[in-house]
């Protein structure tokens, strides 16, 4: 947990992450991408869509956060999607039953009913002593509804409460036949999409894993049922390879079956990551048959099955989900990147970002700040780089040169350049690498070159 502690310290100090709503006591659940945050979020979600884009067949999709709420209710989410709430009688606090368990080594079955989990959990009540405050007097376990709701075209009370959306998929359920209706697509297709997801969840923890407001990156792909399980095993292998693209340890990923599996489900694998609190879900890829346009289909009357010309067969498409969350990939990737080393006899933090990742990617130093002639000069090699590279650079004046040096490792940025003296004269700068902290000079007309090369 240390570990944890250290990124989000620095996560907050150096402007990543911000605690929501911070400046009135903070809003659970939510956080704020700071400057260095959003440059990372974008190259999470350029990446995961510049891999999907590699498909010839994938369409994209942006679909509304507030839909109908029948859309909810044909998914399963207004009467089954919940967690088993526990109250602690002495302090209030709020817990999931199941991670309760989990702590005394008892695995709850997620499909566990209300009365089923109250069985369990009493089995156990005489071990189960509250995180908060060490006693042992929990409430009944309650199954609480994850579905956040709104009053979004609410004018009267007896108009109904809807929902903000649990997820992105049903977006992209209820928009199939009509991205297949457009002309452009034809089975086997996939549908992506990027957008922001929901959850009244129990008790939001561990930084950006679990949020009340986070970010999903969904992709839909629909099959024939015969293709179906060929295709799973072919984006199971590309799953997982898109993490080698950001650049994390291969030995801190792992696949994980469902051990129980919801009853349309054919087959389900998550991809874990070893975060600084162990091992948990980072991306769901599950095979989920022709459950998801087949309850659309009950529940909206509209015929969602496909017609194949050439074979003449008429089917509804299975469905392989990769879904995977902005926030959980950008929490694996400070603590993957997270480092404490020694360089030049002196300790720093460092962000071992993949430069394609980084969000600096070069830092521009004049050598001191009130000598006109270098600030200048770095002034106009700053307008050339940037220019020429793809992702920020930053200009950086401020404190001696090991200081700046050790802004940018805490912060990832691969490259530092320093124009001094010397520029003055041949025209060259120093290329400082953030990782072997070797300096080189380079040309100042070869620098774009070079630093595409290093960055791309
Ligand atoms: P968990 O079991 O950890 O609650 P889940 O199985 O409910 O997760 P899914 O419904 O499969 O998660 O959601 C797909 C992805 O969305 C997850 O793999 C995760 O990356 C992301 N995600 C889900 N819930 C949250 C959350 N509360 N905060 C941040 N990301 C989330």
């Amino acid at each position: 947990m240390k570990d944890l502690e250290k990124i989000v310290a620095l996560a907050k100090r150096r402007g990543f992450v911000f605690p929501g709503s911070e400046i009135y006591g903070g809003f659970a659940g939510t956080y704020d991408w700071g400057p260095l945050g959003t440059e990372l979020r974008l190259n999470v979600v350029n990446e995961w869509t510049r891999a999907m884009k590699e498909h010839y067949n994938m369409a994209f999709l942006d679909s509304s956060i507030f839909t109908a709420a029948k859309v909810w209710e044909a998914s399963g989410h207004v009467s089954g999607f919940s967690d088993p709430m526990v109250v602690c009688n002495k302090c209030h606090t709020k817990f999931r039953a199941d991670h309760l368990l989990e702590a005394i080594g008892v695995v709850a079955d997620e499909k566990m009913t209300e009365p089923q989990i109250n069985i369990l959990f009493d089995e156990y009540r005489a071990k189960l002593q509250c995180p908060s405050c060490g006693k042992k007097d929990f409430g009944k376990v309650v199954a609480k509804n994850l579905m956040a709701t709104a009053t979004l075209g609410k004018f009267n009370e007896e108009d109904q409460d809807v929902y903000l959306r649990a997820e992105t998929a049903q977006g992209i359920f209820i928009n199939y036949k009509n991205v297949l209706d457009s002309g452009f697509f034809s089975v086997p297709f996939g549908i992506a999409q990027v957008g922001k997801a929901f959850r009244n969840e129990i008790s939001p923890r561990q930084f950006l894993f679990r949020k009340r407001e986070f970010e999903q990156m969904e992709m839909q792909y629909f099959v024939p049922p015969k293709e179906a399980v060929a295709a799973y095993e072919e984006w199971k292998v590309e799953r997982m390879s898109f993490y080698d693209r950001l650049g994390i340890k291969k030995e801190k990923l792992r696949w994980k079956q469902h051990e129980n599996l919801v009853f349309y489900a054919k087959d389900a694998w998550d991809i874990q990551y070893e975060y600084p609190f162990g091992w948990n879900e980072l991306e769901g890829v599950h095979y989920r048959g022709d459950y998801d346009l087949s309850q659309h289909q009950k529940f909206s009357g509209v015929d969602m099955t496909y017609f194949n010309e050439k074979t003449k067969e008429r089917y509804i498409p299975h469905v392989i989900e990769t879904s995977t969350g902005v926030d959980r990939t950008i929490l694996m990737l400070l603590s993957d990147a997270y480092d404490e080393d020694e360089m030049n006899g002196e300790k720093r933090v460092v962000l071992k970002f993949k430069p394609k990742i980084a969000p600096v990617k070069v830092a521009v130093f004049p050598l001191l700040k009130n000598k006109p002639e270098l600030v200048a000069k770095a002034r106009e090699v700053f307008k050339l780089v940037r220019g020429s590279v793809d992702g920020m650079v930053m200009f950086d004046d401020n404190g001696n040169i090991g200081k700046r040096y050790r802004r940018q490792d805490e912060i990832g940025t691969p490259y530092c350049l320093t124009i001094d003296f010397d520029t003055l004269n041949d025209d060259t700068v120093t290329v400082r690498d953030r990782d072997t902290g070797k300096q080189e000079r380079i040309k100042i007309n070869e620098l774009p070159e070079f630093l595409k090369n290093k960055i791309k």
